[in-house]
């Protein structure tokens, strides 16, 4: 297919589009990091195809964007010699939105623009930002190694269709061209757009190049570089600041927002790496898709290898973001030899730390930004206990509860906080699961701990039950479900309880003994129980019997 075609746009893309357009207004410059990002992956995709077969740069070498402006025909272009895009590439990437879960995501968007934007940032707009600035879009786009012949024109006034032919183009890569709406002509400025690329984009790993303002003789159109082109992670970080950090993290991770915290650490010895990791401000629109891609970039010796390599870090810690630079492994490194690499394995096991750590910190030096967090991830953080045993007491350390010492469902009781208030004797830490937070502080098994003014961990979300038949103990203190066994309250029993129950157990084995036959084998056993005080009779569960809450989740999966 070579001829002219008009086709159009996704769906999703018309809804996308048209809410963006309106929404992301008042974040209308971001249009220039998104396609520098694209520009900026894109070299790097050809740096790396170019490891096995070097004929992909044509003899070029130089990877570098350039930045051009034409303030009378009012045009903004951005140019990468990167690995371009083949017509079907080109109708898939720019026509349709590849990410399960978006109509879904679409319909979540209210027409109120404060909140649309910040959903849109969570999804991503990427390339179509260019839309917010621009009625009239053209690529120009080859891939590296193809012929000329093979060159792409897109076009586009993002109304609904793109047009679509094959045109003759000598250099490889990909040229964007932004005819710019009446109103936002001043993108079209020198000093507008190198002040846009030094707050935005200095330290991706590339060259941004324009020709020079200067009127001075024979420098006008003279090429210079514009930001900074060193990969930042390769920086000291005495030398970068807050904000540049913060770029780069929207950079790696499609993110509109800024991240809550980030850790970045040279390693050097017997394994040699960087790292760069960020814990995002809100969870992406796909946060439960199990195919939701995951990881980080990994990049061996500077040069980028992959996306998404989530060989790195556990299951549990999916939401972490960054980069991982190695100078151990191999370039032709594949997902294949990651899944089995010694090397991988230690690095993995230390990126662990690092990410449990920085939690950690973020807790106690910003106890309100780690609330964030807990809010967004926290029942991923849950996964932890059950998939990482050696870190579960590191883990437990994290988690955050609700409890009847606060009365709130918010969950953010830790088990110091709860240990801090433990009653004198008491030496368990006591929880209750439920199917909702209602039906858990309202269960009659919570009487006794009211009367005797114990504080007890509520949990009811659907993941608690089974995360803490991975969860012991922690600091020492066994963690004990109210509604299981026999119930111990230790020390702070006093004699005198100890003597009730025993009398009350004597007076009523008529009753006990007309209940048992009664019920027959419904029931295990049926005794006199110090667990209630106003409440006649209630169930519970033998020490090492499957919970409600999760006999529920059995029989759901038809077990
Ligand atoms: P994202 O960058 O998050 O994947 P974008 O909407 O920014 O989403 O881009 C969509 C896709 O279009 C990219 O994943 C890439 O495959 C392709 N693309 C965009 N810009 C370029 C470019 N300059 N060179 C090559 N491919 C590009
Ligand atoms: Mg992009």
């Amino acid at each position: 297919e070579t001829r002219k075609e008009t086709l159009g746009f996704q769906t999703e893309v018309k809804q996308l589009l048209q809410l963006m357009i309106h929404s992301l207004y008042s974040n209308k410059e971001i249009f220039l990091r998104e396609l520098i990002s694209n520009a900026s992956d894109a070299e790097d995709k050809l740096r790396f195809a170019a490891l096995k077969d070097d004929s992909l740069y044509e003899g070029d070498t130089d990877l570098k964007i350039r930045l051009d402006y034409d303030a009378e025909a009012g045009t903004v272009t951005i140019t990468d010699n990167g690995i371009g895009m083949s017509r079907d590439n080109v109708i898939q990437n720019l026509g349709t939105i590849a990410k399960s879960g978006t109509a879904e995501f679409l319909k979540q968007l209210s027409g109120d623009e404060k909140k649309d934007s910040k959903l849109i940032g969570q999804f991503g707009v990427g390339f179509y930002s260019s839309f917010i600035v621009a009625d009239r879009v053209e690529v120009f786009t080859r891939p590296a190694g193809a012929p000329q012949s093979e060159g792409v024109h897109w076009e586009s006034a993002g109304d609904g269709e793109f047009t679509i032919e094959n045109v003759d183009l000598p250099g490889h890569g990909t040229r964007i061209v932004l005819h710019l709406k009446k109103d936002e002509k001043e993108f079209a400025d020198g000093w507008r757009l190198r002040n846009l690329v030094k707050k935005y984009s200095d330290h991706i790993s590339f060259p941004v190049v324009m020709k020079a303002e200067s009127e001075e003789e024979g420098k006008k159109d003279e090429d210079e570089t514009i930001n900074d082109a060193t990969a930042l992670w390769t920086l000291p970080r005495t030398e970068i600041k807050d904000e540049e950090y913060k770029e780069f993290y929207k950079h790696v991770a499609h993110d509109f927002e800024d991240p809550l915290t980030w850790s970045h650490n040279k390693v050097e010895g017997k394994l040699e790496y960087t790292s760069l990791l960020y814990i995002p401000k809100r969870a992406p629109f796909d946060l439960y898709n199990r195919d939701a891609p995951r990881g980080l970039k990994l990049y061996v010796q500077r040069v980028f290898i992959m996306d998404d390599a989530e060989q790195f870090l556990p299951l549990y810690l999916r939401f972490t973001k960054g980069v991982i630079d190695s100078n151990d492994l191999s370039l032709n490194v594949s997902r294949e030899i990651l899944q089995n690499d010694s090397t991988v394995e230690s690095i993995r096991n230390a990126m662990t730390k690092r990410v449990l750590d920085m939690l950690s910190k973020l807790a106690k030096k910003q106890p309100e930004d780690y609330q964030t967090f807990w809010n967004e991830f926290g029942t991923v953080l849950k996964e932890g206990p059950a998939e990482d045993f050696g870190n579960r007491e590191k883990i437990a350390g994290l988690l955050r509860f609700a409890s009847t010492h606060t009365g709130e469902s918010t969950q953010n009781v830790s088990l110091e906080d709860y240990i801090s208030r433990m009653k004198e004797g008491q030496n368990k830490i006591y929880y209750i699961t439920a199917d909702s937070h209602t039906a858990a502080s309202s269960s009659p098994h919570l009487e006794v701990f009211r009367k005797k003014g114990i504080e007890v961990l509520i949990l009811s979300d659907r993941i608690d039950e089974w995360m803490m038949g991975y969860l012991n103990e922690f600091d020492g203190k066994q963690l004990q479900d109210v509604a299981r066994g026999d119930l111990d309250l230790g020390e702070v029993e006093t004699e005198e309880d100890k003597k009730e129950q025993e009398e009350a157990s004597k007076e009523h084995e008529g009753l006990i003994e007309r209940l048992k036959t009664a019920l027959n084998d419904r029931v295990q056993e049926v005794r006199v129980t110090k667990r209630l005080t106003d409440s006649p009779a209630c169930l519970v569960v033998g020490q090492f019997d499957m919970g409600a809450q999760m006999k529920k989740i059995m029989e759901a999966a038809g077990q």
